[in-house]
């Protein structure tokens, strides 16, 4: 890491040297002085960097707000941030909470459950959202093995791992948009 930085110093002086010899003789010295800034705020941006960078095919926005977050595992929280760090913002993720809303009371209560929402207040999503929907249902059943999935429901359907072959198969009905899944993908984590 030393030698690193060593190098990047040396990279930086380098540069404003150049600077400085190429650039007119009127503006050398604020264009000179901005552009060793911005270098030292990379310089300092690239030591301050994570060993394990994002993908780079993420975006950079606000964490959606997740409910009872303190109370869900890890691998939930990471699922989480993987997701909304992807496709995110959501308007809420719905995670830990008392009434898991199904016999036997599901994953919610155990802090291994999320529910995705694409919409607000029980409203049916748009066609734009409904499709961006499909596209996250399909890429947590395609990383469903690192991310330890249990099952995922969406769309009124629902894909476990030990019946993948199956693919998705369709759900009763349960009423309301909401419980039939069309405004969020609920996922369960082992
Ligand atoms: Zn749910």
């Amino acid at each position: 890491m030393t030698d690193g930085i060593a190098a990047i110093t040396a990279r930086i002086a380098e540069l404003r040297t150049r600077l400085g010899q190429a650039a007119p003789a009127a503006s050398t010295s604020a264009s000179g002085a901005a552009f060793a800034a911005k270098l030292e705020s990379a310089r300092a941006a690239t030591s301050a960097a994570p060993a394990t960078a994002p993908a780079s095919t993420t975006h950079a926005h606000e964490s959606s707000p997740v409910t009872g977050r303190s109370k869900l595992t890890g691998r939930m929280r990471g699922l989480i941030n993987e997701v909304d760090q992807r496709f995110g913002p959501f308007p809420t993720i719905g995670g830990w909470r008392s009434d898991g809303g199904i016999a036997g009371g599901g994953e919610h209560p155990l802090g291994r459950a999320a529910d995705f929402m694409l919409s607000s207040g029980g409203a049916m999503p748009s066609a734009a959202q409904r499709a961006k929907g499909r596209e996250i249902a399909e890429w947590i059943t395609d990383n469903a093995d690192r991310l330890g999935v249990k099952y995922v429901i969406y769309d009124q359907k629902i894909w476990n791992p030990s019946r993948a072959a199956e693919g998705w198969r369709p759900m009763e009905n349960r009423g309301s948009v909401t419980q039939n899944h069309y405004d969020h993908i609920h996922v369960s984590v082992n």
